[in-house]
């Protein structure tokens, strides 16, 4: 049991050594064994000396810049350094670039399509063109700004969006058009340049969305990787997004959105003076904001420099290629998309073989991919984020995912009661109670009552999510999460 709030405090050794136990059940964010969700450079003392310098500036508080100028400086050290990164800062096409640090990518998408919606108060019913591919937080930042999505799907060879379509996509009350480089599931660049064009040509502003992929990209590029152009080089490119909490390796809470200059910045700050209290202008959705994170990932990038980072793309481009080749050689295995920056993506071409059930086969064995559900005619597939920290487990991996495969087809494929999925592909989401919701959760054999740690086979889950119609899929997980999310009292 977790006590936030005793009656009487707790020695403070005793209390790090219970968030240790409590720890202990997480997936491994170091040792390359987990392709989601963490980015471990593997490098001796990076993650001490991020954290010393968090420490240093945990406190402190970028609210007010007058206040705390420290902050103000790491966040225009920060800038400076993405812009240059991405094709702007002096001697470039783009000398006027500006920007701010955020808390993550989903912040730094959400004031992106803010600035763009501000930016045109005139439209009523403003509107948002993203690909299928695009990011999630697109979706989620048109749900919390009033603007409509539109999206356009990708071609199920390439994975990319047909500019034509984009094109089409464009109306009179479009705000922003987007796209990624690369996208998040597949890891592939979108045409930014002719999609930058054809939103330039139709007076929209234009955001890449390099969350992921921005600080690699450049560095693969310097390696020779045939690298397309996707940052403010493009005359078309209003807006840019990268995290430094992934590819620049710090720790989370940071990244970077800049404008290619400070008109187009203006509309996404929000300033109030209409009441008592402190006057406040905000470029950011928080308003305190700890120093930390941009202390921290400062330290980071200082202390790796240029030449660091090119080292790091040098030995995730040898994990990259070492996995697909690993793949590849693996029959009822084959790449979903060539890869061409740090994810490898498959789909199984052997129907006794399910996705699925593989990736539990993983997870047994220690490795913990990532398991992306079908949609619009586009398979269910395994993805794998590739971090520096990889390459040298590359034929450990190799020699499991056969072992695991072979499991996964002596096991066969997870077969869910056709009555239950029959009632989930004809009910209406609204009709998904609570009740239903634990009922079948259940039946699957989940006890989310008993959470604190995750269940061992997840191909149930993702058989039932990967069965139900796109609606039903967010009514479950919805409903799901607000089962485990419960106060421990
Ligand atoms: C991770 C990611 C985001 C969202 O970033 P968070 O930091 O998780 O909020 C947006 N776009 C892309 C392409 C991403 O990979």
């Amino acid at each position: 049991m977790i006590e936030a709030l005793p009656p009487e405090g707790v020695p403070a050794d005793k209390v790090l050594a219970e968030l240790r136990d409590l720890r202990a059940v997480d997936l491994p964010t170091h040792g390359g064994r987990l392709f989601a969700y963490v980015y471990d450079s593997a490098l001796p003392g990076l993650d001490e000396l991020a954290m010393s310098a968090y420490a240093l500036s945990a406190h402190v508080n970028g609210l007010d810049p007058t206040a705390f100028p420290s902050v103000l400086g790491l966040e225009n050290a920060l800038v400076g350094a993405a812009s240059r990164l991405l094709g702007g800062g002096p001697g470039t096409a783009a000398p006027d670039v500006v920007g701010s640090v955020t808390g993550g990518g989903t912040e730094s998408l959400i004031l992106a399509v803010k600035a763009a919606r501000d930016a045109r108060p005139e439209v009523a019913r403003p509107r948002l063109v993203v690909p299928t591919t695009g990011h999630a937080a697109f979706a989620k930042a048109a749900h919390y700004l009033g603007v409509a999505l539109d999206q356009v799907p990708v071609s199920a060879r390439t994975l990319r969006p047909e500019v034509g379509e984009v094109a089409a996509a464009i109306g009179p009350e479009t705000v922003l058009v987007a796209c990624s480089a690369p996208s998040y599931p597949y890891g592939v660049v979108d045409p930014v340049a002719e999609i930058a064009e054809v939103a330039a040509g139709a007076g929209v502003r234009c955001h890449v969305d390099a969350c992921f992929g921005g600080w690699i990209l450049p560095f693969l590029r310097q390696l020779g990787e045939p690298v397309p152009p996707f940052d403010f080089d493009l005359p078309g490119v209003t807006s840019i997004s990268v995290d430094l909490h992934k590819y620049a390796y710090a720790p989370k809470g940071v990244s970077v959105l800049l404008h290619r200059d400070a008109e187009l910045r203006r509309p996404q700050y929000f300033a109030f003076a209409g009441w008592p209290g402190y006057t406040m202008v905000n470029p950011v959705i928080s308003s305190t904001r700890s120093g930390g994170p941009l202390a921290a990932a400062y330290a980071t990038l200082r202390h790796l420099g240029e030449a660091g980072y090119l080292a790091l793309a040098e030995r995730t481009l040898v994990a990259v290629r070492g996995l697909a080749a690993e793949v590849s050689g693996v029959e009822g295995l084959r790449l979903f998309a060539e890869p061409e920056s740090t994810v490898v993506c498959f789909v199984s071409t052997d129907p006794g073989l399910d996705l699925f059930v593989l990736a539990d086969e993983l997870t047994a064995r220690g490795w913990h991919t990532q398991p992306q559900l079908s949609y619009g005619g586009l398979p269910a597939n395994i993805h794998l984020s590739v971090t520096a920290s990889v390459a040298p487990r590359v034929a450990e991996f190799g020699v499991d995912l056969r072992t695991a495969v072979e499991a996964a087809r002596r096991a066969g494929p997870v077969r869910l009661p056709a009555e239950l999925l029959g009632t989930l592909g004809a009910l209406p989401p609204e009709q998904l109670t609570p009740d239903l919701v634990a009922g079948i959760a259940a039946g699957l054999g989940l006890d989310p009552a008993a959470a604190g740690r995750p269940p061992e086979r997840m191909a149930p889950v993702n058989t039932l999510l990967d069965a139900a119609p796109v609606a039903v899929r967010e009514r479950l997980l919805a409903e799901f999460l607000g089962v485990l999310q419960r106060p421990a009292y």
